[in-house]
């Protein structure tokens, strides 16, 4: 085993499936209970001496021989000429976005979940009538009484087997639930990242952002007003590049798989992410690239069944 000979220098530590390389964190358990730093030791563990072979890689969660982790720079020249380019580079990005936000160990292992053009996505129409019943929805949750008047407006305006089973329960109910209004309320940027989609937002705020107070009046100066004609609006809309759409979409079902490996293990939030924005993102998008082939026509039933599973 010739690599132990080499200066550590001459080596990368990297996983061999999706490259994440060790942040010098605790992440492997012997089976004597111990817990360590395996590169410290070469795998051995130092409580119980014994050897492992395999080492497990936390971000992709598979194991490979831990003598494979190192790499020369050969190694990684290969590496870096191996397979599709564009698709390695969105891997990068992708993957910097989420480090970014403190999310260090998620890692892509397979190269196509990155391909955009593999996704079939619902018209700029579509996605324009679910980005206006949303901003309705969520404005209405604070102005109940208006309900009559707005419901009578998508009726007119063609959009009413736009709105989900659960908006039209929302709009016609004498009292709301609590529930129901706080989830609606939750629309609001569910419409703020389809205006992103749809050009009419210019920059999509951070996900550990404060407040997004500016984004969205620069939404609704680019939006119909309430009450006012959809038409050409909605005929007019043009989607922002598929490839940007395609790296938020991913960002946020990651985000959202961060977010559930944490309540099942148990584990701190490290990152800023304001999680309920991340979610409705992750729904909203979802819904997006959701096109059933032979549909008809995009109803509201496909919203309340959107998949939010990652
Ligand atoms: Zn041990
Ligand atoms: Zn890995």
């Amino acid at each position: 085993m010739l690599f132990w000979k080499n200066k550590k220098e001459d080596f990368v530590i990297q996983c061999s499936t999706c490259e994440w390389n060790p942040d010098g964190g605790i992440h492997w358990a012997c089976t004597c209970g111990h817990m360590w730093n395996t590169f410290e030791t070469k795998a051995k563990c130092p409580k119980c001496n014994m050897q492992w072979t395999d080492t497990w890689c936390p971000a992709c969660g598979k194991p490979t021989p831990h003598k494979d982790w190192y790499k020369t720079k050969e190694d990684l020249e290969r590496i870096e000429n191996s397979g599709d380019r564009a698709l390695r580079a969105k891997k990068k990005k992708l993957e910097s976005s989420l480090i970014g936000y403190g999310i260090k160990n998620y890692r892509v292992t397979h190269l196509p979940y990155l391909d955009h053009t593999k996704e079939k996505f619902h018209s700029s129409y579509d996605a324009g009538c679910r980005m206006i019943i949303l901003y309705t929805c969520g404005y209405l949750v604070h102005n109940l009484e208006e309900r009559w008047r707005l419901t009578e407006w998508l009726n007119n305006e063609n959009l009413w087997n736009k709105v989900s089973p659960k908006e039209k329960d929302f709009l016609s109910a004498t009292l709301p639930d609590k529930n129901t209004l706080m989830e609606l309320s939750w629309g609001s940027e569910g419409a703020l990242v389809l205006g992103w989609c749809l050009n009419k937002v210019s920059i999509l705020p951070p996900l550990d952002i404060k407040n997004n107070d500016d984004a969205f009046a620069e939404f609704q100066s680019n939006v119909p007003e309430f009450g006012g004609p959809l038409f050409p609006f909605l005929n007019e809309l043009k989607f922002r590049s598929f490839e940007e759409i395609y790296h938020e979409t991913l960002l946020n079902e990651i985000v959202t798989s961060y977010f559930r490996d944490l309540l099942f293990n148990k584990q701190n939030d490290v990152t800023k992410i304001n999680r309920s924005i991340s979610y409705e993102r992750h729904k909203t998008l979802n819904w997006l690239r959701t096109f059933y082939e032979g549909e008809n026509e995009v109803t509201g039933d496909l919203w309340d069944d959107v998949d939010t599973s990652t």
